[in-house]
């Protein structure tokens, strides 16, 4: 790997050190060398705080094609089944890989220890008690610091993707690398490679009420749409039914697994209304709670209760939980635990192939940033994780190929002016917007949508986007970016659900 004074070359340039990218960065270090650019520190991403588990068929009841009709079923079959048989069957392979590197997976009697989420018809859910994706990450980072090929770019954010026209064919844009910018040094670094990967994760930021950590503000979809790329099923915004609802406390998700075993949603008066609802009840799929828990909340609140599982068990099970929510004046054995729903996974992204090749060439995509059609119009619990190791892993075939395909990648770069030094005031301002946005998205384009409501925040955005190319004239820095980003995402999702007219999964309009 190169470096001349702001630039870098590589052979691959993996934006994002989740587990799609971490995961695809070790594969691909035997083929070429590798930078990783991730906007904090290696290990802050949604991968970090999946608790749940992933999902496989690891028991002799179960079938790849029950997990195959579950994920369908959830997807209200919009999928492409295709890429779920893929998820699937190469599902086994991807856990024993995991435990091959040292993932320490609960175990019962010496075997994997299973769990159940919503919409899966059988326990198929391989889980490290309700850490999975730390413990996961902890592993993959260990792999990769260690590892001579790859190196790691902390607290840098990629801000643009470089694409110009094809040296042979003119027409055809092709994306040779990155701007990215240093935000502890504020410099901006060009990275000029062969192959370009996004692995950005999600977009739950877009949204007041959300799960995601902050560093979830759609910045790989943004920075596609800007280049061209072919962005998919955007109004499929998932909703988690169950995050803490307490005043003044982050919305912090309490997982599935907390139904799957055994945990009923509650009025404070003891009543259960969910089997009014669904047959399955508190494991209906995601969409159904989250939009029965809509309709209960206009009632009065409403709790999760576990408290019959017992202290011993719920400490055990869920220890990571059961401390946090400790932490917030919950204890999770003996108090029935606030709960609303929260806006928490992307079904739709950058439209790839099976390979996590987009149009453009040169550009690859995979993991949550990324429209497999896996997911259909509501993903299946637990199948996101292992999306992100099936098509990382397959994508190190394409980008094999491409990077020997191309010779040395050569930009001509026009100079870019980039001032850093926004004054305080304009500080305000875009927390003020960026703050201003994610309350619109929460009311107008939510679990519940309107078609009028939806034409007026299109309307809103417009005037934002002005807004911001106004203040992206002045300068930049971490802020203004993701503010860039947030607007452009809150635009494709608005637009997505406005062009379908029909409810149908996490799209529901009345
Ligand atoms: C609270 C929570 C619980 C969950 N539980 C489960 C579960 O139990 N099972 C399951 O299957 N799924 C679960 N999910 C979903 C799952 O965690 C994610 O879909 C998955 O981890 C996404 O992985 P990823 O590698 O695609 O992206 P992420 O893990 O989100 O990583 C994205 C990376 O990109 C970096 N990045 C973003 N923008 C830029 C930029 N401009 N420049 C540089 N770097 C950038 C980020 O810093 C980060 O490192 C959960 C999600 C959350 C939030």
């Amino acid at each position: 790997m190169g470096k001349k004074n702001d630039t870098i070359k590589a052979d691959f340039l993996v934006i994002g050190s989740g587990i799609a990218g971490l995961n695809f960065a070790l594969e691909a270090s035997k083929y070429g060398t590798v930078a990783i650019v991730t906007k904090k520190e290696l290990m802050e991403s949604n991968s970090n705080y999946a608790q749940g588990g992933i999902a496989a068929v690891l028991d002799t009841m179960d079938s790849f094609e029950k997990h195959i009709e579950d994920t369908m079923k959830a997807g209200c079959y919009l999928n492409d089944k295709k890429a779920v048989e893929i998820m699937v069957r190469e599902a086994p392979k991807q856990i024993q890989k995991l435990i091959d590197i040292g993932v320490g997976f609960s175990k019962e009697n010496n075997k994997l220890s299973l769990t159940k989420e919503g919409g899966h018809s059988m326990r198929r859910i391989a889980h490290v008690h309700d850490t999975t994706g730390k413990e996961i990450e902890r592993a993959l980072i260990h792999q990769v610091r260690h590892n001579e090929n790859i190196s790691i770019f902390e607290s840098y954010v990629a801000f643009r993707l470089l694409t110009p026209e094809h040296k042979s064919t003119k027409a055809q844009k092709h994306c040779v690398g990155a701007l990215v910018l240093n935000t502890e040094k504020n410099e901006v670094t060009t990275f000029i490679v062969k192959a370009t990967i996004l692995a950005t994760g999600g977009t739950g930021q877009v949204y007041k009420r959300n799960s995601n950590p902050k560093i979830a503000t759609g910045d790989g979809v943004a920075l596609a749409h800007e280049a061209g790329a072919e962005i998919c099923d955007m109004e499929f915004i998932q909703f988690h039914p169950t995050a803490l609802a307490k005043k003044g406390k982050p919305a912090l998700l309490i997982s599935e697994t907390v139904r799957g075993e055994g945990g009923i949603l509650v009025h404070k008066d003891g009543k259960r209304f969910m089997p009014n609802y669904h047959k399955l009840a508190e494991l209906a799929p995601r969409d159904i709670v989250s939009r029965a828990m809509f309709e209960e909340l206009k009632k009065g609140p409403v709790y999760l209760d576990i408290r019959h599982k017992g202290s011993t068990y719920i400490k055990q099970r869920f220890p990571y939980l059961y401390n946090e929510l400790w932490w917030y004046g919950v204890k999770m054995d003996k108090d029935l635990i606030p709960v609303a729903p929260a806006a928490h996974f992307t079904c739709g992204g950058v439209h790839t192939n099976l390979n996590g090749e987009t149009n453009i060439p040169g550009l690859f995509a995979f993991g949550e940033v990324a429209h497999t059609g896996v997911h259909g119009a509501n993903r299946l619990a637990s199948n996101s994780l292992l999306e992100c190791m099936v098509f990382s892993s397959r994508a190190v075939n394409s980008t094999k190929k491409y990077i020997r395909k191309m010779q040395n990648a050569k930009c001509k770069m026009q100079k870019i002016p980039i001032t850093y030094n926004l004054k305080p005031k304009t500080l305000n301002e875009i927390r003020k917007m960026t703050s201003s946005i994610q309350k619109l998205m929460w009311s107008n384009v939510g679990i519940v949508r309107e078609e009028k409501k939806m034409k007026k925040t299109l309307k809103i955005l417009d005037r934002y986007e002005t807004n911001i190319k106004q203040v992206l004239k002045t300068g930049i820095n971490r802020d203004i970016l993701e503010l860039k980003n947030i607007c452009n995402v809150a635009k494709l999702i608005t637009q997505a659900a406005l062009e379908r007219k029909e409810s149908v999964g996490a799209h529901f309009i009345v």
